[in-house]
């Protein structure tokens, strides 16, 4: 069994496939390069470019975090739409191929057949005390609450059932591909992304004999679903990704794994922990 089997959605898609193309980039003046040379190739194939609409294929040139703006815009057609991340600075974990492979890379899409493999995001749900809308959010990293002004004091509960009081600077939920950005930095657990879970951190529990929260990261499997509800400031201000919102009249936010997923297309077999191992060991 390769590294990836548990999340290989489509093996094999045949060459040829992949119809059409978008690039998203950084925006520096070598990733702007990259992506005019990108479409310059693939055009030169008759695969057709798309800066909108529902390409079959999502190039981003960049960082991770131009990974995370590609997700953002395409958010509307996950379900037919992969992603491919190109590099132009350090080693990434969404952009998995360097400058110096773009070469391969474009010849890959048009000529050979790439696997599918899926992984798990996490879905945001904002309710409010006085309005009857929700807000939803999707996030390929991770969530993070924190109050409108000082200390996050707010009830946290797991499947409607009371767990915590938590107060300190906040709290933080993360996919298993956001396990190595913000979670991480917060003592999370790396989690591999075959795994359909959401991962919930503290950031600065206040403990002492009065108040008490776990300290420990927890795992919660899909149908688990976990709820914070402000205790007095009913204002969240709330992280999804690299996308900041303030929530009045906040009545709950809940958090679960999303049914809908992330797709990349992997021309080459990528193990997940090689890739931790390459960006935090050496
Ligand atoms: P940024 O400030 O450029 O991102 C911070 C760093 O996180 C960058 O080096 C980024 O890589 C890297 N990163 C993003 N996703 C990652 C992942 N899944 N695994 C490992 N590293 C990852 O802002 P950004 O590029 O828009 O990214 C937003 C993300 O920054 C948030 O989702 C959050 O995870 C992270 N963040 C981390 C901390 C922390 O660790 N204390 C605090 C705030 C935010 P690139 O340089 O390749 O983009
Ligand atoms: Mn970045």
């Amino acid at each position: 069994m390769n590294d990836s089997s548990e999340t290989t959605v489509t093996d094999g898609i045949p060459a040829g496939s992949l119809r059409s193309f978008a690039v998203e980039t950084r925006g520096d003046a070598f990733s702007n390069e990259l992506k005019d040379r990108i479409i310059g190739e693939l055009t030169a194939k008759n695969m057709v470019y798309l800066d909108k609409g529902r390409p079959d294929l999502v190039i981003s040139v960049g960082g991770d975090g131009t990974l995370l703006q590609a997700f953002h815009k395409y958010f509307y057609c996950l379900g037919q739409t992969a992603f491919v991340g190109v590099h132009t600075g350090h080693l990434g974990f969404y952009a998995d191929w360097t400058a110096d492979e773009v070469d391969d890379l474009t010849a890959s899409v048009t000529s050979k057949q790439c696997n599918i493999v899926a992984y798990p995001l996490l879905n945001v749900r904002i309710s409010y005390k006085h309005q009857d809308r929700v807000r939803s959010y999707l996030a390929l990293n991770e969530c993070t609450i924190r109050s409108g002004e000082g200390l996050l004091v707010a009830d946290v509960l797991i499947r409607g059932e009371k767990f915590e009081s938590f107060r300190g600077d906040g709290l933080c939920f993360s996919t298993p591909t956001g396990s190595t950005a913000y979670n991480k930095g917060l003592s999370g657990a790396i989690i591999h992304p075959s795994l359909p879970t959401v991962q919930l951190t503290e950031i600065a529990s206040i403990n002492n004999r009065v108040f008490r929260t776990i300290g420990s990261p927890l795992i919660l499997p899909r149908h688990h679903h976990c709820q914070v509800r402000p205790v007095n400031d009913d204002r969240f201000n709330v992280t999804v990704d690299h996308l900041s919102t303030l929530h009045a009249d906040v009545k709950q936010m809940e958090c679960c794994v999303a049914t809908e997923k992330i797709r990349f297309a992997r021309f080459r077999p990528l193990p997940f922990w090689r890739r931790v191992r390459d960006a935090f060991i050496g």
